[in-house]
C-alpha cells in the first residue's frame, strides 16, 4: 500500500530489525495498517538492511523518502537489544539516537513503545521523545490526531497522562490498555515475503488473545499484556475469512500467549480445519494439551508440539509458578510421535534454588524420554536459555545468572544428547546484553549509542562500556536497589504484590 497525500502527517514506522522480521510481527503489521486506516496519516515502512555494521541512510519501502524527512518516526521496541538497531538506523540517517542531542526543529520526532519500554522506559527516555505505555490500539491514534492537529507542541499535552511518559513526569504513568479486542483494529491484508516458505510469510496471522491468565512469576509477557483478554469467536471467523481471501494464502498463524486458554480454542482449530486450511500455533500450555488437541494440531498441518516446562524439577516449580512435570511432557510426546510429530520443549537455566544436581536429574528424565522417542532424527529438540529477570515481574529482584554458571550447566545438559535428542543453548553474551537492557537506566541509554555507533555487534557492547566506564555487571547481576521502572510506569501489579511473590517463590524453595 503506498498511500500519496500531500498535507498528510507523514510517519517513518521504523521496523528495529531486518524486513523478514517485520513481515512476522503482527503488532508492526497492525500499527502499519492501522495508521494507513487513518485519512490524515501516511505511514511508510523502514527496516534496517542488517542487524549489525554499517547501515545505509535508511530510506521507507514504498516512497524512498529519507527517515529525516517525516514528521513522526514511530519504533515499536519487542526486544531489548531492538533499542541498538533503532540507533544504529536513526545515527544512519543523520539523527542522533540520544534525545538531548537533537534538535526539535531539525528533527523529527521519536516515539518508541511496546513491551520492552513500557515496562522499563528509563532507558527509551533518553532515546525517544515520548514513550508510549501500553497498547498501541489506546495511544498511536490518539498521538497522531495531536500531532496531526496541533504540531508537535500539542504533543506536550498527552505527556504524563495514561499512557504517554514524557521525560519530567513527577508521578508514574498508567498502561494504557485496549479492553475489547473484537473493538480493536487487526488487520486483514497482510505484507509478507512471497515463496519465502517461512511459514509466517505464508499464514494470515491472527491475534486470538492478548494476556495469559497464568501468570508465570518470570513471563514478561503475561505481566505486560494483563489483564488477559480473548476474541470473540465469531470476530476471529470473520477476520480469518477475510485475511486467507485478501492474503491469498491457506494458513492460519495464531497469536496467544496460551491458545488453548481461549474459551472457543477447539470449535476454532475445528472450524479453521473443516475450512480447508491450516494453522500454526507457537507456544502451547503443557498441562491444557490432550490427545483429541494434539489430533486436531496434527489435522492443521503442524508438524511441531512447542511445550515449554522451563524447569523438570518439582521444587524448583514451585518457585516459578509453572510446573509441567515430566509425566506430562512424555503423554504429550508419545502422542505427537503416533502422529509423526516433532517435539520441542524450551528450558530455562539459573532459575532460584537451582544447582548442578537439578540438572543432573533434567539429564536423566530427557534420557528416559528420548528411550522412549521414535528413531527420527530431531524428535526431541529442547532449546535452552538463561532466565534474564525482567522488570515488572516478581523475579525482577533477581540477577541474572553467571556465565561459567550457566555453561557449565549447559555442558551437563548436552550429556543428554543423542541421536533423537537435540540441544539448542542460547548465547550466554546475548542473555547478558538483554538484561543489561531491560534493567538498564539513563547510563544505559547512553551505552546503547556508543554501541550502536560502533557497529552494534554484540562483542562490542563491552567495548562501549569500557570507552563510557559503564560496569554492564551492575545492571546485569546486581540484584536492582534501585529499580528506574517502578518511579515511572505503573504497568500491571503494585510493587508490593511483586515483592510478596518474590517472597513467596523463594519460601516455596524451602518448604
Ligand atoms: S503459561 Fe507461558 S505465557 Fe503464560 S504466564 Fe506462563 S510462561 Fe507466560
Amino acid at each position: 500500500m503506498a498511500k500519496r497525500c500531500r498535507s498528510c502527517l507523514r510517519v517513518a514506522l521504523l521496523y528495529p530489525a531486518v524486513y523478514s522480521a517485520a513481515v512476522a510481527s503482527l503488532a508492526y503489521q497492525n500499527l502499519y495498517y492501522m495508521l494507513n486506516s487513518i485519512d490524515y496519516v501516511q505511514a511508510e515502512r523502514l527496516v534496517a538492511t542488517s542487524m549489525a555494521g554499517e547501515e545505509p541512510p535508511p530510506r521507507s519501502l514504498e516512497t524512498g523518502t529519507p527517515l529525516d524527512r517525516f514528521d513522526l518516526v514511530l519504533v515499536p521496541v519487542s526486544y531489548e537489544l531492538d533499542y541498538v538497531t533503532m540507533a544504529r538506523m536513526l545515527e544512519a540517517a543523520g539523527v542522533p539516537a540520544l534525545r538531548r542531542a537533537r534538535q526539535p526543529g531539525d528533527h523529527p520526532l521519536v516515539v518508541v513503545g511496546g513491551p520492552v519500554p513500557s515496562m522499563n522506559p528509563a532507558v527509551a527516555l533518553e532515546l525517544a521523545d515520548l514513550v508510549l505505555v501500553g497498547e498501541a490500539e489506546e495511544t498511536v491514534p490518539r498521538l497522531a490526531e495531536q500531532l496531526y492537529t496541533g504540531g508537535r507542541e500539542a504533543v506536550h499535552g498527552l505527556a504524563c497522562r495514561r499512557g504517554f511518559l514524557a521525560p519530567g513526569c513527577s508521578e508514574p504513568v498508567g498502561k494504557a490498555v485496549a479492553w475489547s479486542l473484537d473493538e480493536a483494529f487487526h488487520s486483514t491484508l497482510q505484507f509478507r515475503v512471497p515463496g519465502s516458505g517461512e511459514p509466517w510469510g505464508e499464514a494470515y496471522m491472527v491475534e486470538a488473545s492478548r494476556g495469559c491468565p497464568h501468570m508465570c512469576r518470570f513471563c514478561m509477557e503475561a505481566h505486560f499484556l494483563l489483564p488477559t483478554r480473548h476474541r470473540s469467536l465469531g470476530r476471529l471467523k470473520q477476520l480469518i475469512e477475510q485475511g486467507v481471501e485478501a492474503n491469498g494464502v491457506r494458513r492460519v498463524a495464531f497469536y496467544a500467549l496460551s491458545f488453548f486458554d481461549h474459551p472457543s480454542a477447539d470449535e476454532l482449530l475445528e472450524w479453521v480445519v473443516g475450512e480447508g486450511l491450516e494453522a500454526t500455533i507457537g507456544s502451547l500450555r503443557a498441562d491444557l494439551l490432550d490427545e483429541d488437541r494434539v489430533e486436531l494440531l496434527h489435522a492443521a498441518g503442524q508438524r511441531v508440539v512447542t511445550v515449554a516446562p522451563e524447569t523438570l524439577s518439582p521444587r524448583l516449580c514451585r518457585a516459578t509458578g509453572k510446573c509441567i512435570m515430566i509425566d506430562v511432557v512424555e503423554e504429550i510426546a508419545g502422542w505427537a510421535w503416533r502422529r509423526r510429530m516433532h517435539i520441542k520443549l524450551y528450558l530455562m537455566l539459573g532459575l532460584p534454588g537451582e544447582t548442578d544436581r537439578d540438572i543432573e536429574d533434567y539429564v536423566e528424565q530427557l534420557r528416559r524420554l528420548s528411550r522412549r522417542a521414535p528413531p527420527a532424527r530431531d524428535a526431541i529438540r529442547v532449546t535452552v536459555n538463561p532466565l534474564v529477570p525482567k522488570p515488572w515481574t516478581p523475579f525482577q529482584y533477581l540477577p541474572l545468572v553467571d556465565r561459567k554458571t550457566y555453561e557449565r550447566r549447559v555442558r551437563v545438559l548436552r550429556r543428554a544428547q543423542s541421536k533423537v535428542l537435540s540441544i539448542d543453548a542460547l548465547s550466554y553474551r546475548y542473555a547478558y546484553a538483554q538484561a543489561v537492557i531491560a534493567r538498564g537506566d539513563g547510563r544505559v541509554a547512553e551505552l546503547v549509542a556508543e554501541w550502536a555507533r560502533l557497529g552494534g555487534r554484540l562483542g562490542q557492547l563491552w567495548t562501549a562500556a569500557r570507552r563510557l566506564g559503564v560496569n554492564p555487571d551492575s545492571y546485569a547481576h546486581g540484584p536492582p536497589e534501585e529499580r528506574p521502572w517502578e518511579h515511572l510506569v505503573r504497568p500491571g501489579y503494585p510493587p508490593a504484590a511483586l515483592r510478596d511473590s518474590y517472597r513467596a517463590a523463594l519460601a516455596s524453595l524451602k518448604a
